[in-house]
């Protein structure tokens, strides 16, 4: 029975019982009491629908708000984790860039002294055969002096492309000092050493820049050592040092190697 009908029945009875001629009938009692025991069932019985409807809703919205709060936790998470991203690519990068700053040097991206020292005690601890060639451009101090600081740093840098391209890619050369450059021939002895040397000095007094429409160009000295197995390559170093100095006493121009 729908609720409408039930209520429209229900005030139909109790109408019906409150007429005077129906209270002094054998039923009128029985029926009172049959009728206010139904009326109050019905009441309970729609209380607790009530309870039960705020129920459902009260966990309705419990589960909305922790949908809700669930999702701004993930959303707040998936920041973080971007964010956290970003720093670690970014310490990533800082970190390269310090490497590449303390392993190299700034102006002609050449490996740097201590990287140069470091490959040398790794072919030695590699008992590795390597010849050293130390290489000086001669009267460089000249270009500066004409032509100024900023031509002398061009033409270093002149100088360094080349001897990049000429050497073979298991070479190492490094900026050893200002205007002087170390090269490690690895697996090379000291007669395959003076070729590739003088290859080098050849290309490199080809290599040109200019001043105002005016070429500029320099000759190196070199000097050249082999390692000799068991000693530390401070001496081998020593040695082409010598060699350098003497070339340099020569005449310049011309690459020397130490005797074995
Ligand atoms: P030598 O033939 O005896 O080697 O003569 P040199 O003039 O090359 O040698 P010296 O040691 O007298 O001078 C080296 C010059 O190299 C002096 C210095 O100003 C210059 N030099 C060193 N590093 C740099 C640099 O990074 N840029 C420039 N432009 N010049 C540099
Ligand atoms: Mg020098
Ligand atoms: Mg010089």
């Amino acid at each position: 029975m729908k609720d409408h009908d039930e209520e429209t029945l229900l005030a139909e009875v109790a109408a019906l019982l409150d007429l005077p001629e129906h209270i002094g009938h054998p039923l009128h009692g029985a029926l009172q009491r049959l009728y206010r025991q139904h009326r109050d069932q019905r009441q309970q019985v729609e209380r607790l629908i009530s309870i039960s409807d705020r129920y459902q809703l009260l966990a309705i919205e419990a589960r909305q708000v922790t949908q809700q709060r669930y999702e701004r936790t993930l959303r707040r998470q998936r920041k973080l984790s971007r964010i956290s991203d970003g720093y670690q690519a970014l310490m990533r990068e800082r970190n390269q860039a310090l490497q590449q700053a303390s392993t190299h040097d700034p102006l002609t991206g050449l490996p740097n002294r201590r990287l140069v020292g470091e490959r040398l005690e790794q072919l030695i601890s590699e008992r590795r055969r390597f010849t050293l060639a130390l290489l000086d451009i001669d009267h460089f101090k000249l270009i500066n002096d004409r032509h100024g600081h900023d031509i002398g740093d061009r033409l270093l840098v002149a100088i360094t492309q080349e001897l990049s391209a000429t050497l073979r890619h298991y070479d190492l050369c490094g900026r050893w000092g200002g205007e002087e450059f170390l090269l490690l021939l690895a697996d090379t002895d000291l007669d395959e050493a003076q070729t590739i040397v003088e290859r080098l000095r050849h290309r490199l007094a080809d290599v040109t820049i200019h001043d105002d429409g005016q070429p500029l160009s320099v000759t190196v000295s070199a000097g050249l050592s082999q390692h000799r197995r068991g000693e530390p390559h401070q001496h081998t170093l020593k040695r082409a040092d010598e060699a350098l100095l003497k070339a340099k006493r020569d005449g310049r121009n011309r690459s020397l190697s130490a005797t074995r």
